[in-house]
């Protein structure tokens, strides 16, 4: 993972690097690799654990939610252990072999643990792992969508539609009374959960909006007069990719609660706007 630092360490061994050095170097990149290694064994353990978490507290969602930005927190704090563990320990130590400027490469490793690979895996672990647990979760709430909701006046059976997960009235089509269904809390609460799954059924396109993102971040921005074709190219493409993402989520959470339908536009408008505020800003359009 770290081969491109690795090389070019290497090949300055060979001529100019004292054995004292080579040897923090060494100790450097073991630790670096094991503290890579607990975050991902982390992650697998937060997810068997929060799944156990939710059945056992009978699928109440706040534990086991609070129970993941706890873990979450963990895991940050993980990456920025990375970053003092350099300054405050192995900086110090390099110093007495090196220049400032010599061992930037070094620090530069610590960086690219905590924000390309700590920070942008937690991330996406966060919408699968939350739209697994509201999955699991809406499939045990929706059974009771299906359980016996009796007319008032002549106990006939009232059928329920799927998709209604607040209280509301349905008329008795044997004699015309209406009734009030009210949810059970856990019915109520699906509203809430569909944003989880309906983000992590379009994982697809969350991958490649981030994706463009992070282009997008590894360009310069153009000065007065320069070529601005890589930049706007990027920009639009973050544009595509983004409206992509909104859309298919948007439509995907339509499904649930079918209220929605008619606002996607107006959603995706709501979701796009810093986007355009901030190209208005770049580029003047
Ligand atoms: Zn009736």
């Amino acid at each position: 993972m770290f081969g491109l630092f690795g090389k070019k360490n290497k090949e300055e061994q060979v001529k100019v690097e004292s054995p004292e050095f080579m040897q923090l170097v060494e100790k450097w990149d073991s630790f670096l690799n094991k503290m890579e290694t607990r975050f991902n064994e982390s992650l697998v353990n937060a997810e068997e654990a929060l799944f156990d978490n939710l059945v056992e507290s009978d699928y109440d969602l706040t534990p086991t939610m609070t129970a993941w930005q706890s873990i979450k927190s963990q895991l940050m704090d993980l990456g920025n252990k990375v970053d003092t563990t350099f300054d405050e320990k192995v900086k110090p130590q390099m110093l007495n072999y090196k220049e400032h400027y010599e061992i930037l490469d070094q620090g530069a490793k610590a960086t690219h643990l905590r924000e390309k690979i700590i920070f942008k895996r937690l991330d996406r672990f966060e919408v699968v792992l939350e739209g697994k647990i509201s999955s699991r979760f809406y499939n045990h709430a929706v059974k009771f969508l299906n359980e016996d909701f009796q007319c008032t006046q002549c106990s006939a059976k009232i059928e329920l539609k799927k998709d209604i997960f607040h209280a509301h009235y349905v008329s008795c089509e044997y004699c015309n009374t209406v009734n009030t269904f009210k949810p059970n809390d856990k019915i109520s609460a699906i509203r809430w959960i569909v944003d989880n799954i309906a983000k992590y059924k379009v994982i697809t396109q969350w991958d490649l909006m981030e994706q463009a993102r992070e282009e997008f971040r590894n360009i310069r921005p153009p000065h007065e007069g320069q070529d601005s074709t890589e930049y706007t190219t990027a920009y639009k493409k973050r544009e595509d990719t983004e409206r992509a993402f909104w859309f298919k989520y948007f439509t995907e959470r339509s499904e649930y609660l079918p209220d929605y339908k008619e606002t996607i536009e107006h959603d995706m408008d709501n979701k796009m706007k810093w986007f355009y505020e901030e190209r208005k800003r770049d580029l003047n359009y």
